[in-house]
């Protein structure tokens, strides 16, 4: 899989002229080469030919990997934290032309980023931060998560839910939850809690309540008028996009990200989108990055997103911006996928794709020894800064 997206960017880089890029794409080739020679060697018992044949590639790739190592490193933003939300993306462009709807939008994105805000100041982590924000969201009747999630083919509400932790990589999701109050928090329970990653239906409704968490009597409390018209109307064609997701760089260099969405409009009963599956919507590493994907779940799914951005950044050392452009624009744009996702790196790079009309997003983030921090909001193209 990695030397098959090698041999794609190295054809690209071709196609581009990027020799610099061409370059160390070669030599991470011949450093898998010399590994492959290293384990012939074990396995021949030091085998004269393959030890020079080792050496030989060893060699050559010291030399490419000296040129490529010259130039500046691309990723050198250094930031103390950051967060970045989501609030789904889809054909909301439009929606900036309604001032009185798109300020709605813009103000809850900001209430998002001022509560993860608090948190990472003081130091806190970056699970607390993710999980009060998407706690947030999941209150929030503007929002295709929690309260105002969109509904089955027969009117109920199956909510998905993940969050993760790039530290260890410990995960946990819930899939199809109907009673769950706030299903991040389940998601969490999940992770630190049980041995398992993910728990779906009735089992994990059964788990919250023995875990005290949140519940709702009524599948019906994530109504809203809204979505009470649309099960009323099931047959005209409405959708609703607005599944919610925060990734966190924290000041102790964690990285984490949650989502949270009622799925997608009119879905069969027990269909279990992207959201909850670890590595397909949801995703964090230390060594590559935090991902939280929102759009049309089986294209996610089935393109591994999240899991596929963290993993270019992680072992092709692509800048995230970059890698999240060619799998938004190029892999599901190819495959006709309908989304975005949001993305940040070790170093505080953030990646803010989508290839819909718009995505609510924002992001905050403080430089390492400045006192204010930056802060921004949008919907379809344009960013709005908002000054504190
Ligand atoms: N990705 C979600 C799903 O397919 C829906 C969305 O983000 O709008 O379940």
């Amino acid at each position: 899989m990695v030397e098959f997206n090698i041999s794609l960017e190295i054809w690209r880089c071709i196609k581009e002229f990027k020799i610099d890029v061409l370059l160390s794409s070669l030599g991470y080739i011949l450093e898998l080469w010399e590994s492959f020679s290293i384990f012939v060697l074990v396995k021949m018992k030091m085998n004269m030919k393959s030890f020079f044949v080792g050496l030989a590639a060893t060699l050559i790739g010291v030399q490419l990997g000296a040129c490529s190592g010259e130039k500046e490193p691309v990723q050198a933003i250094e930031r103390e934290y950051v967060i970045v939300v989501h609030g789904g993306a889809g054909a909301i462009a439009g929606l900036e032309n309604d001032s009185v709807k798109a300020a709605q939008y813009y103000a809850a994105l900001d209430s998002a980023l001022v509560i993860g805000d608090a948190i990472l100041a003081d130091g806190g982590e970056g699970t607390e931060a993710v999980k009060a924000v998407i706690r947030y969201f999941e209150g929030n009747p503007l929002f295709n998560a929690g309260v105002g999630a969109t509904c089955t083919i027969d009117g109920a509400f199956e909510l998905d839910a993940a969050i993760m932790e790039g530290k260890d990589l410990s995960a946990g999701s819930v899939a199809g939850v109907k009673y769950i109050k706030h299903p991040i928090d389940a998601a969490y329970a999940v992770k630190t809690q049980t041995e398992h990653v993910m728990l779906a239906g009735e089992g994990a409704d059964q788990f919250a309540k023995a875990h005290g968490l949140e519940m709702v009597e009524d599948n019906q409390y994530f109504a809203t008028p809204k979505t009470m018209k649309w099960i009323e109307q099931l047959k005209k064609e409405s959708k609703k996009n607005g599944t919610v997701g925060c990734v966190v760089l924290d000041k102790h260099g964690n990285l984490t990200a949650g989502t949270s969405t009622g799925g997608r409009f009119k879905k069969q009963w027990g269909r279990v989108g992207d959201a909850p599956v670890i590595g397909a919507g949801t995703y964090a590493d230390n060594e590559g990055c935090a991902v939280s994907c929102t759009g049309h779940g089986e294209y996610y799914i089935r393109h591994v997103v999240a899991y596929n951005l963290s993993t270019r950044v992680k072992m092709l050392n692509q800048p995230i911006a970059e890698a999240a452009d060619e799998i938004i624009f190029g892999e599901l744009n190819a495959d006709a996928g309908n989304g975005g996702l949001i993305a940040v790196d070790k170093k505080g790079n953030i990646a803010m794709p989508f290839n819909s009309g718009g995505m609510h997003r924002g992001y905050l983030y403080k430089e390492k020894g400045k006192e204010t921090v930056t802060k921004s909001v949008g919907i379809g193209k344009t960013m709005k800064m908002i000054q504190e």
